[in-house]
């Protein structure tokens, strides 16, 4: 079935163009605004101005009162901002089905809500049909680069890889390595886990804006020997990621303690079986010490910081200052289905929050900072994603400043950049964005003066 294409905004060239123009409040980052009081000489602030793209990437900008020619597909949206697409740095796409589940920390949690979800992805036709809804729900929530996990099945990362690609989306993902505590039939074990990621990483590895990731679950789900093969497919491979989780709740962290008594710590594990390199990514990492996090900024492993989770299943407080003073990445994640919203608006403002509680102030620029050029950064994609910049390939987000009669008067009281940018980030959520363009095809596009209803552009550019 395909979505009714509504024309919310004047399109001015012929079809045959692949030149767009978006017209509007240009944001993006020159350099990392910092923790506390907000650098503003990190922040590009291009008020009314034109982005040019060209061929699916970023070529120019241009002052709003000299619009480009003729041949230019021309977008007005005067008044409205215009970000690099956001990137979530850690989501599962096999827990749409138990988000917003109650009553449950972390073991309990994954044991009666998780587990179950993730075992129906077994049947290729439910993963599909599921992969398809997710990569459009990231879209229709601005995300539009994600590291995800799906399940153990080869199937779900087959149909979440096949998802991406249609939609051109940069992602990357891998077969969830768990060959202990759990279920019988989530189980694998190190040889079949091998030879389905060997086939995965043969099959998707590099293809298009796809990137594979080794992805042990926890270590709690992983033997030794399996932590090892995750290594050692590391060593063989160019260019492979890692994802897992770390150090997210108290009872968690004694576990691996006592399951891993030689390790030094529960970052440990991970880094004595050569899981930690620059395109390593460990969600949570709330109950590190200063030589873990010594350990992150030595082998430039990242922590997705997942604050809508760590809230909602009551793990901890993140110390972001100290992740910052030991010179370590952060980005930010919205970690669904134990966090509660796909919105990394939403997700920034838990941030803004989960920082207050610990006394340190995340201004609007940090937060988005994070979940874009710092994302990029951390994940060595800042020369495809996560800015602006000519070169850059076009995966752009439009969005009102405010929807309704709270967050509009707001708005306009705003006495500068920042000021309105935290009140965007505070009051708003998916239902301020109006169209999505990945490569510089739109893959999504609000209804016509509808703020929240969804309408994905699955397969339609605008002016290609
Ligand atoms: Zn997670």
């Amino acid at each position: 079935m395909r979505p009714t294409i509504v024309h919310a905004m004047s399109v001015s060239a012929g079809p045959q163009t692949t030149r767009r123009a978006l017209r509007a409040d240009l944001l993006d980052f020159v350099g990392d605004p910092g923790l506390g009081a907000p650098d503003p000489t990190a922040v590009r602030h291009r008020p009314d101005h034109w982005l040019l793209i060209d061929d699916g990437r970023v070529v120019d900008a241009l002052p709003g009162a000299q619009p480009p020619g003729d041949d230019w597909a021309r977008e007005e949206h005067r008044g409205r901002l215009l970000l690099p697409g956001l990137i979530d740095t850690h989501v599962h796409s096999v827990q749409l089905d138990v988000i917003a589940s109650y009553g449950a920390e972390l073991l309990d949690w994954l044991e009666r809500y998780t587990f179950p979800a993730e075992r129906r992805h077994g049947d290729a036709e439910h993963a599909q049909a599921q992969a398809e809804a997710f990569v459009d729900a990231l879209l229709a929530h601005g995300s539009t680069a994600a590291v995800v996990f799906p399940s153990v099945h080869a199937t779900s990362v087959d149909a979440l890889f096949g998802a991406a690609r249609r939609r051109g989306m940069r992602l990357i993902a891998g077969k969830v390595l768990m060959d202990r505590h759990a279920p019988d039939d989530l189980r694998d074990d190190v040889a079949r886990a091998r030879s389905d990621s060997e086939t995965l990483i043969a099959r998707w590895h590099g293809v298009d804006r796809l990137a594979y990731a080794m992805t042990p679950r926890f270590a709690a789900t992983s033997t030794p020997g399996q932590l090892a093969m995750a290594g050692a497919l590391l060593q063989r491979h160019a260019g492979l990621y890692m994802q897992t989780h770390v150090a997210e709740n108290r009872a968690e962290v004694a576990w691996i303690a006592k399951l891993f008594p030689e390790a030094r710590s529960y970052l440990d594990v991970y880094h004595r079986h050569g899981l930690l390199n620059e395109r390593a990514v460990l969600a949570h990492g709330i109950w590190l010490d200063d030589a873990d996090r010594q350990v992150l900024a030595d082998t430039g492993a990242q922590i997705a910081h997942s604050p809508s989770s760590n809230l909602f299943l009551g793990s901890g407080l993140f110390d972001w200052q100290a992740m910052a003073d030991a010179g370590a990445e952060v980005s930010l994640a919205s970690d669904v289905g134990g966090g509660t919203s796909l919105s990394m608006i939403r997700t920034m403002a838990d941030a803004y929050r989960v920082q207050a509680l610990r006394g340190v102030r995340l201004s609007a620029f940090k937060a988005l900072h994070a979940a874009t050029r710092g994302a990029a950064q951390a994940l060595q994609l800042d020369h495809e994603v996560g800015s602006l910049e000519p070169g850059r390939i076009a995966d752009v987000t439009v969005w009102d400043w405010a929807v309704g009669n709270v967050a509009t008067p707001r708005d306009t009281l705003a006495r500068d950049l920042h000021e309105r940018l935290f009140a965007w980030m505070m009051l708003g959520d998916e239902r301020n964005l109006v169209t999505t363009l990945v490569a510089g095809r739109t893959q999504y596009r609000r209804r016509s003066g509808d703020s929240g209803a969804s309408e994905t552009q699955h397969g339609f550019a605008a002016a290609a």
